[in-house]
């Protein structure tokens, strides 16, 4: 059920979910299958799938993409709409890492594969790529470098996906590609929820125990246990409106370098590939960072976001087909923070500065390889995607996901107490799935 207004009369909630994002959505489906009166808050609106893609879906990005960026300048990538980010990510699949794991003390593995499953998960196949001349030069220089790029594994179904469209990052028109509002139906089939348009402010206490929260609107709502979902920089805002001061630190975001550069002819650019197809992920564990490939029309948008880059490529606008480009993903060390109003600092440490120089230089490398002329490439620096840590476990939550409040929860990628190294979404479904067992009493 989907509701404008809540009255307190309604009010017998036993689980409020704050955010519809993988994890939020993932809960609040597990819950309500199990039968639990689950109430669903949500800032964004429920845009509509026929408005998403290009241009009209850069309205669902935070501040349009353009204004979420950190005191010290670093975009920070995010999703404000029923869906959360999953709305806005490539559905590139990754599977845990060792690393995340231990530091979680958790094995998802039993979660991840039974997700994998569900969902399900294919590497496009190669009538998405052979005519793509620029992205086979890259692939090419690559090898002959002795680097590998993987073709990637993605929540997207093959047969709805369009060849040629790149737009996944404002929203898939087709359905093709999975995202949390799919759990989100399932909760709402299940007697779920769900008031979306309208934003926690912060948690009621009473006592030590959390008892509701304050709505944007000043309206109460009461609910006997609040889960906090609401994204790696959603989520500490509402903690430390609500007194939890400790919030918001160890903040990383797995910042980007955009590597763009612009050929002699259409044959060397990425007109009509799609982004992130491909990665190189040998550097993943020596370096934090993996390399992966960007089209002609992100090559385009991404130099508007620095006025510097885009005064250099301006003359390159009338041949936006020849522009091709290789994103280069650090896992950061957390050491940002964020503050209740939502100013964020992202500073870089010397040795993530020291790995983001050394895969820029490989991606200047790769494309000059694949004839792109060393004048004609540039760097957009630090736009981050993957924020969180600012409610890491070990620091704010405990190895349950529960605060220092009884009936208070947090579960998203703010509890990370470090990056995965590796884009996130399958993790986190599989996090938000064990969590949900463990308030269900079947967990491990
Ligand atoms: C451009 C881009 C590309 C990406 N590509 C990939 C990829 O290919 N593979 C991958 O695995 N990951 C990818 N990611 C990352 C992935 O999408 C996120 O890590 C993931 O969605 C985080 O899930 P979450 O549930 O923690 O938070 P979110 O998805 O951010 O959801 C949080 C929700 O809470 C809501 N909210 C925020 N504040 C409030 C409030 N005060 N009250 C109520 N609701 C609130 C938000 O509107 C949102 O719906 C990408 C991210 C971006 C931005």
């Amino acid at each position: 059920m989907i509701k404008n207004s809540y009255s307190l009369q309604d009010s017998n909630v036993e689980y409020l979910v704050v955010g519809t994002g993988p994890t939020g959505a993932t809960i609040a489906r597990e819950l309500a299958i199990a039968k639990k009166n689950v109430l669903i808050i949500e800032k964004g609106k429920w845009h509509s799938e026929h408005t998403l893609g290009f241009p009209l879906g850069i309205r669902i990005l935070d501040g349009f993409g353009y204004l979420s960026k950190s005191i010290d300048g670093t975009y920070i990538g995010r999703a404000i709409t029923v869906g959360g980010c999953s709305m806005v990510y490539n559905a590139n699949v990754f599977n845990p890492t060792n690393h995340i794991m231990q530091a979680l003390g958790m094995d998802l593995m039993p979660e991840v594969t039974a997700i994998r499953k569900e969902i399900g998960v294919s590497v496009l196949p190669e009538r998405f790529f052979h005519h793509c001349e620029g992205g086979n030069r890259l692939r090419e220089a690559a090898y002959k470098m002795g680097l590998t790029f993987i073709p990637q594994e993605k929540f997207i179904n093959p047969d709805k996906c369009k060849i040629g469209c790149d737009w996944c990052m404002l929203g898939c028109k087709y359905q093709a590609k999975w995202t949390s509002r799919a759990y989100l139906k399932e909760a709402l089939q299940n007697n779920a929820t769900l008031i979306h348009s309208i934003g926690v402010k912060k948690v009621l206490f009473h006592k030590q125990r959390a008892i509701g929260v304050l709505l944007e609107n000043n309206q109460k709502l009461y609910a006997q246990n609040i889960i906090v979902s609401a994204g790696g920089i959603g989520s500490a805002q509402i903690l430390l409106r609500s007194g939890i001061n400790y919030a918001g630190l160890s903040l990383f975001i797995d910042p980007m370098n955009l590597v763009i550069g612009y050929g002699k002819d259409a044959s060397y650019g990425g007109w009509k590939e799609m982004t992130f197809t491909h990665a190189i992920e040998s550097f993943k564990e020596t370096h934090g960072f993996i390399i992966s490939n960007i089209s002609a029309s992100y090559a385009a948008i991404a130099t508007s976001l620095r006025n510097q880059v885009f005064l250099n490529h301006l003359k390159d606008l009338p041949y936006i087909k020849r522009g091709i480009g290789l994103f280069v993903k650090l896992a950061d060390t957390p050491y940002g923070w964020i503050r209740s109003n939502g100013k964020t600092c992202k500073p870089l440490t010397m040795i993530d500065q020291h790995h983001m120089k050394v895969g820029t230089e490989l991606a200047k490398d790769i494309l000059q390889k694949a004839g792109i002329s060393s004048k004609n490439i540039t760097v957009v620096e630090m736009i981050g995607g993957h924020p969180g840590g600012t409610a890491a476990i070990g620091k704010v939550v405990d190895k349950s996901f529960k605060t220092e409040y009884d009936g208070l929860y947090v579960c998203d990628t703010s509890i990370f107490p470090e990056s995965p190294g590796i884009p996130p979404t399958l993790t986190l479904l599989a996090l938000a799935m064990r969590f949900s067992q463990r308030l269900l009493g079947n967990g491990r």
